[in-house]
């Protein structure tokens, strides 16, 4: 029997892995999430121990895959998928300190942690696609990572096109060209003249509103609004976790948070059984979730521009699918979403924000405290962080209790963000030869306006090529 997944909304159809994978946001906007939730025992995590990174994927995935590929063929896909990164352990950890640990995710090919998923998801598409005969037009906003890694990941899938809007020079520099340097027929790079929340909102109204596309072809999503994203990421937690002593050690992880998909999977993995004892919520200036935990009341505000661009986030999408988990109920996750997009907020009932304190504790940090944390850092251990990173050792550093293993997520690698490794005075002690290449290729995009019109047309443009 396949798993099947609901949304966090109550109204759409149940759908099985492979569906979800192909359509991203539910029919009644929600997000899918599976109806249940396999649980691990001690004994399993003493069997788990010394698999390779790939081969533990696929332990902690095939719950939520099984009954729509064959298992076999699911193991092929995750190796290939982990042998496109750059070191063996694949997501190695490093020590700073006596409890505190940094589990470097970013040796995949785009240097961040979304290489995980989207090398995973390029593949898993070319399988399902080829098996049911279709193809699709992803769609996806980016506010730097993202993009960069679904184009790597769907770069030769012959029945995907991918169309990815990023901020009008709001990506790093090395961000662009990771995206605008790809000389494929498949990928078209848009630059809005608007920021981040636009391109997400122009997404997701493309997908409310898919009358648009022409017969027989589908939008997919890459945003973590796709489930499969949250899946993958499940598995560093308990890579990480093994690797520090779980099921007997509990740990904490620290995870420089935007949209809210990297540190929902490791939610789950507690939920499954992994060993952890709190989740840190680690944020830059825009503190949405600082706030939310504080005063239990999540409300939008003005969006800022940080060194941290990708975590440069007005919205958490994916708070959404925590809610409908503490809540239990899909008529008070319309609720809030609806008074979200009435009012710009909504409040937390008192027994949920429990439950959010119970699980989470959050940090901010504005760009003068990252950069303070990048010089400590550096000085004491002569570890370099990219600026993401060091929103999480920064709270790693102020939140935890230091009487545990302490793991921070690191979600980039600080040669995709030199502006910020200047800027902290550290120039000098930074690799480049990971992304100097890029800067004599061309570059492809195309700038469009802040708008629906421009936007629908040249999705509709790249449509034909498929
Ligand atoms: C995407 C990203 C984040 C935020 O991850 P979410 O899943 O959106 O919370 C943090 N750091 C880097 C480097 C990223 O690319």
């Amino acid at each position: 029997m396949s798993m099947q997944y609901i949304s966090t909304r109550g109204d759409a159809p149940r759908l099985t892995f492979d569906e979800v994978l192909l359509q991203g946001l539910a029919s009644d906007g929600g997000l899918y999430v599976p109806e249940t939730l396999p649980t691990w025992d001690e004994a399993t995590f003493e069997h788990w121990r010394n698999l390779s990174y790939a081969d533990l994927a696929v332990e902690v995935m095939w719950p939520f895959v099984k009954g729509t590929i064959e298992r076999p063929v699911f193991q092929q896909i995750a190796s290939e998928t982990y042998a496109s990164f750059r070191h063996l352990a694949i997501a190695p950890l490093t020590q700073l300190n006596t409890n505190l640990w940094v589990q470097e995710l970013f040796h995949g090919p785009t240097l961040a942690f979304k290489d995980f998923a989207l090398q995973l998801l390029g593949r898993l598409l070319d399988h399902y696609l080829e098996e049911k005969d279709k193809r699709v037009v992803i769609v996806g906003a980016t506010s730097g990572d993202t993009g960069s890694a679904a184009i790597q990941g769907c770069r030769h899938s012959s029945r995907v096109q991918v169309v990815i809007l990023h901020p009008h020079n709001r990506v790093s520099e090395v961000q662009r060209l990771q995206m605008t340097t790809v000389d494929a027929d498949n990928v078209l790079n848009l630059a809005v003249e608007g920021n981040f929340d636009d391109c997400q909102h122009w997404v997701k109204t493309l997908f409310s509103q898919p009358e648009f596309m022409p017969e027989g072809l589908n939008l997919a999503a890459v945003n973590s609004i796709n489930w499969a994203r949250i899946m993958a990421q499940v598995v560093y937690y308990v890579y990480a976790g093994l690797r520090l002593g779980a099921p007997h050690q509990k740990v904490s992880f620290s995870v420089p948070t935007g949209n809210f998909g990297d540190i929902y999977a490791g939610y789950l993995a507690k939920k499954m059984g992994l060993p952890v004892k709190k989740l840190i919520i680690a944020t830059n200036s825009n503190d949405l979730l600082y706030r939310t935990l504080k005063t239990g009341r999540y409300e939008k505000a003005e969006l800022i521009h940080t060194l941290a661009p990708s975590m440069d986030i007005a919205v958490s999408s994916n708070f959404e699918r925590l809610l409908f988990d503490l809540y239990q109920n899909a008529d008070e996750v319309k609720a809030c979403m609806a008074s979200l997009n009435s009012t710009g907020g909504f409040d937390l009932s008192e027994e949920v924000l429990e439950k959010l304190r119970e699980h989470f504790v959050a940090e901010r940090s504005n760009d003068d405290l990252v950069l303070e944390e990048m010089r400590n850092t550096y000085e004491r251990t002569g570890y370099l962080l990219d600026p993401h990173t060091a929103t999480g050792v920064r709270a790693a550093r102020r939140k935890a209790e230091q009487s545990h293993p302490i793991i921070v997520l690191a979600t980039a690698h600080p040669a995709k963000f030199d502006q910020a490794i200047e800027a902290a005075g550290l120039k000098e002690h930074l690799q480049t030869e990971l992304v100097e290449s890029l800067r004599k290729k061309k570059e492809r995009f195309e700038v469009v306006g802040n708008d629906l019109e421009s936007i629908r047309s040249v999705v509709l443009k790249q449509c034909k090529k498929a």
